[in-house]
Formats: C-alpha cells, structure tokens, sequence
C-alpha cells in the first residue's frame, strides 16, 4: 500500500562562525569560560555603548554563502529583532531581515528514497547569538550565562525540499560536512555550534498546497534530528486521521521522552518589529571583497568526490567515504600519490584506519608514509595482508617505521626460495601418506601441504610461493 501522507520539511540551521571575537565587540568566544567573564558594555547591552561589525565574521559568512551557491547581496542591511528573554539583554537582536547577505542557493543531497535532491537555500543572513539560561545551577532560580551574547551567527533558511525525517538528516549532514570543509564552524552539536530548527508539516499525497506547519526546536544532539522529526510528523499524521487539525505552533522536542509538547504561549512572540539598526551602518561588499572570499574556498566535497572517481579511479561509493571529511580526503589523497596503489589506499583509508581514528578521537594514528610503506610492503610480498594489519595496528598505537615494526613482531613473509624449500622437504618427509596419494592424483590435498607448511613456518612463508615450491617437489 502506497503511503497516504507526504511530509514536508525545511530547516532553519544557525551556525557559530569561527571567529576568536564576537560580532560586535572585542570579547572572545571561547567555549568553556567561567559564566559572565568574556562580556563588555557592548554585549552586555549597556546603554550607549555602540556596536562595531567584525569583519573576519563577514568573511567567513560569505564564505558559507558562495559554497552554498547563493547570491551574496553588495548591499545588505542589520536589524532589531526585537523580544523579550532573560538572556537577551539589550531586549532586542541584531539580525538581518529584509536585506539579508545572500538569496536563492542550493545544496544537492542524496536520498535513499529519491536519488539527487537539489535542496533550496532561500536565505543565508548574519546575526548575534543570545546569552543562555541556566536552569539547574540554583535551587528555584535561573542564572543567566552572558558569554554567549554576541557570539556570530549565521542562520541558513533550507526551502520546503525535504520529504521525510532520513532526508532531513542526510541534508544536515551534507551541510554540516560542507561547513566544516570551508573551515567557517566547527559545528559541534553539542557545544551549541550548530543548532537546528525544523518546519514540519504533512498533506494527503498527490496535494500540493502547503499545510499549516509547526516549528520543532530543541533538537539538540544530531542523532536526534530524525527522532524528533518522525514524533512530530507521527502526531500530525494521527491528528489529521481522527478528524483534527494542526495548529501553527512551536514544538520542543525532549530527548529523554522522545516526544514534542507545545511550547508555552507566552515563550511565543509573533511581532518582532524589526526595524534597521540606527548604530550599524548598511553592510556594504565591494566585488574585491568577495573574490577575495571565494579565492579562499577550498575544492568543495562534491568537486572533491568527483575528481577522486576521474582520477584514482574509485567507485563513487568508495569517493564518497573517503571525502567524508576533509581531514580523511587529504589523508587518501596523500596516501594514493606515495603508494601509487589509489584502490588499496583507499581500501586502508576506509577499513583500518577509519576503524582507529573512530576509536582515538578521529585522529588518523598512522602518517600517510607509514601506510604508503605498509601497502608497498604487502605488494611486494614481504608481509601477508593479515600480518599487515598487525603492523598497522601497532604503528597507530606506538608509532616506529611500519618495516623495524614488522620485523620485531617477527611477521615477514619469508619469500626465499632456499628457506621455503627447506620446509617443504620437512612437510613432505613428515607426510609420506599423503605424499602417495597426491602422487596418484588427489590434488585436492594441496591446501592441507600448503597448511602444514604455514604451520611449519609460523606463518611467515610467502604462501603462494610455498603453493609453487611445493607442486615443483610434489611433481618430481
Ligand atoms: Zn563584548
């Protein structure tokens, strides 16, 4: 049965820039301060006190902007979102609003349901961060943490492109990664570097008018971003098939219940009056500027996974993994050219040393010399693939040259023909049964030679030169 429902999904994603100052003062914007220690009139809303745009800031929304493919406006215009919120000490934001930075961009994902998705960016605009309530630091009381205030912002409005919580997901995920490629945000979820907020609504399949949507927040870790998507679309669902019908509101989602509540009305604000901001001149961007900013773009992931596939010859799969990040693509990347060997690279890239980094903080343990010596040394016969494993292992743990490591774990292949014609004479004189009924045509009992010989060498024979040495010794 075909599903009834269609669900429709935009994000709105903020995103901390990577700036050592906040947007419009000189406080930094360390993580981790003592509460109220990184605060000046300027963020703590102090009357008279007068904002200043930080530049490298605007550099870095730019940034994000051209790799997302907008239209990065020459003229764009600071606003007073204006609320009223404990952590908000000045009573009102500074934002962009009718004259955002940049218009009309696009980010193409992949969805398991259906192929390439060219997701819109309707607008990307810069504002400040609020400060934070603390509600469990004093009994009854909250305390209010100002080192947030001011911290630059830019906030990406996604189109209604998505049509289920997994695409959801995949197109964060893809944004994230591209965010952090560029260098603009660390985009950690968890210290609030990127925080997400979801219009969900649902209609019949086969309309195509919008239907009210609800706005989920408080999504707060990035494995909850398909949970709390699926609770939401799940109620609205159910409360259009017993006959009811969504209002627009605000959802907060709870992790621990796995479940949305409505946030309370007077949480709510509807009319921010947003006027320009009298103490900021309009943000003005010289055509330098911004090819500036563009020169200082690196290759985008999806240019990366492309040229990796023309190039080296990988899969598209296998170019998607090892872009994943451009730490691990720089790696590959190094790995491909000094072993010559871009498969078996990419094949260590995506197995072992994907495996280490996941455990060790993803740190890639073993330089991109010591990998490019263990795949030379495999190809060259002098250590089996599961010996080079070992080696690998033992360099990501201890470092040491990959050859001195396999040597003192005593896992070269002996590839001497002398040697291993040695231990055939010993496997042979040791099975003289079995030797009579190779002889008279059980060929079937090379595996059990090449075992016994295996065994006889502690592993460390090359086994298809043993296989060779054995069947010249079997034949005569
Ligand atoms: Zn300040």
């Amino acid at each position: 049965m075909p599903p009834a429902w269609e669900t429709i999904i935009g994000l709105e994603t903020h995103v901390q820039l990577r700036t050592k100052s906040k947007m419009f003062c000189g406080c930094s914007t360390a993580f981790g301060a003592p509460p109220n220690t990184q605060v000046c009139p300027v963020c703590l809303g102090l009357p008279g006190a007068l904002p200043a745009a930080n530049g490298a800031a605007i550099g870095l929304a730019v940034r994000g902007a051209l790799a997302l493919g907008c239209t990065v406006h020459p003229k764009s215009v600071f606003a007073r979102k204006n609320y009223f919120y404990p952590d908000l000490p000045k009573g009102y934001q500074i934002s962009q609003f009718d004259q955002p930075l940049a218009t009309s961009g696009t980010l193409s994902f992949l969805s398991a349901e259906r192929g390439i998705v060219n997701a819109t960016i309707v607008r990307l605009h810069i504002e400040e961060d609020a400060g934070k309530s603390i509600h469990d630091r004093f009994a009854k009381a909250t305390a209010v943490d100002l080192n947030r205030s001011g911290v630059p912002l830019i906030e990406i409005v996604g189109g209604p492109d998505l049509r289920s919580p997994a695409e959801a997901r995949a197109y964060l995920q893809l944004l994230k990664q591209l965010l952090e490629y560029i260098g603009i945000s660390d985009c950690d979820m968890e210290k609030g570097s990127l925080r997400v907020d979801a219009n969900v609504s649902v209609r019949r399949v086969g309309d195509t008018a919008l239907n009210t949507r609800t706005e989920v927040k408080n999504i707060n870790s990035f494995a909850f971003v398909e949970k709390a998507l699926t609770v939401e679309r799940d109620r609205q669902i159910a409360l259009n098939e017993s006959g009811g019908t969504v209002t627009q509101q605000t959802m907060l989602y709870d992790s621990k219940e796995n479940s949305v509540r409505p946030q309370r009305s007077k949480e709510e604000s509807h009319d921010y009056r947003y006027f320009p901001d009298p103490d900021l001149p309009p943000l003005v961007l010289t055509p330098e500027f911004v090819a500036e900013q563009q020169s200082e773009l690196p290759e985008l992931p999806g240019a990366k996974r492309d040229r990796f596939v023309a190039t080296y010859g990988l899969s598209r799969e296998h170019a998607t993994v090892v872009t994943a990040s451009r730490a691990v693509a720089d790696y590959f990347e190094t790995v491909a050219k000094t072993s010559a060997e871009p498969q078996h690279a990419a094949n260590w890239v995506m197995t072992e040393a994907l495996a280490d980094a996941k455990d060790h903080n993803d740190e890639l343990r073993v330089s991109p010399p010591a990998l490019s010596q263990i795949i030379g040394l495999v190809k060259g016969g002098t250590l089996s693939h599961q010996a080079a494993k070992r080696v690998f292992a033992e360099v990501a743990a201890k470092g040491g040259d990959p050859r001195s490591v396999a040597e003192s774990l005593g896992v070269i292949q002996v590839a001497d023909t002398n040697i291993i014609a040695g231990w055939v004479t010993d496997v042979l004189a040791a099975h003289p049964t079995e030797v009579e009924r190779y002889k008279k045509g059980e060929t079937k009992l090379m595996p059990f030679f090449v075992g016994q010989l295996m065994r006889a060498s502690k592993g460390k024979a090359d086994p298809k030169l043993a296989q060779r040495v054995l069947e010249e010794k079997l034949a005569s």
